[in-house]
């Protein structure tokens, strides 16, 4: 066992952090980018982005599916806010536009998602259930990705459903939200419900538990195992751990 010591500034960032229009991103976070693959120079969180092109890859959408709009930064969303206001007016834009510092898309960690055409609409772009867009819906779970802002949790979300937008979380907690309908605003609560959850991954099994942050610092002690720690933009951390494989 080890002790780690987490600072209060710390519940901000990690791939679990809640953005919306509550929960602002912190002007602290700074994602390590990558590009994306024949995407003209879309950006994505590192570990994000590697999980999209395996998942794209897996249903065999290369080329079919294309990355319409990954990271952005404040200024960016400010530009899209601006613009869409002014061709589309307030309600189109409240719908379907964050604003700036409460975009998922300032994380690195969400992408919007479109099926290749000879034109694709940034704001919302066609991702159908059909086809080769379908197959990366039913897999994307598999490889750590919730579909964010789905018809029927509007009153959660705050945003209209948006099936073509998705955001990065871990496969363990993409699995765990999916089993239990869960939005993000929903999953801190659910987890501080009950001392540890479980969810499978691969040949690993995943033991998750959610800690308060009460103090400047909270002290937590875990066995010597694979983990991650990620804050939620709320109250706390949400603690992995990984059981080793057979
Ligand atoms: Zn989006």
């Amino acid at each position: 066992m080890h002790t780690i010591i987490l600072n209060r500034h710390q519940v901000c960032q990690g791939p679990l952090i809640l953005i919306n229009s509550s929960h602002p991103l912190s002007k602290h976070y700074s994602p390590d980018l990558v590009c994306l693959p024949d995407s003209s120079g879309v950006l994505m969180e590192r570990h994000a982005a590697h999980l999209l092109s395996a998942c794209v890859q897996a249903a065999k959408g290369t080329g079919q599916i294309v990355p319409v709009s990954g990271y952005r930064s404040h200024t960016e969303q400010q530009a899209i806010w601006d613009d869409t206001m002014s061709t589309n007016g307030v309600s189109f834009t409240e719908k379907y536009v964050a604003p700036p510092g409460c975009s998922e898309h300032q994380s690195g960690l969400a992408i919007d998602l479109g099926r290749l055409s000879s034109h694709i609409d940034f704001i919302r772009p066609d991702f159908p259930d059909e086809g080769v867009c379908g197959v990366f819906r039913s897999l994307s779970v598999n490889y750590g990705f919730i579909e964010r802002y789905k018809d029927g949790k509007q009153s959660i979300t705050g945003i209209a459903p948006e099936p073509w937008h998705f955001r990065y979380v871990g496969i363990p907690h993409a699995r765990l939200m999916e089993e239990h309908g869960l939005t993000l605003e929903e999953y801190s609560d659910f987890l501080s419900r009950r001392p540890w959850r479980y969810a499978q991954e691969s040949d690993r099994r995943a033991i998750i538990f959610y800690v308060p942050c009460f103090e400047e610092t909270t002290a937590i002690t875990i066995p010597d195992c694979c983990y991650q720690i990620s804050g939620d933009n709320q109250q706390g951390f949400i603690i992995t751990l990984w059981e080793a494989g057979e």
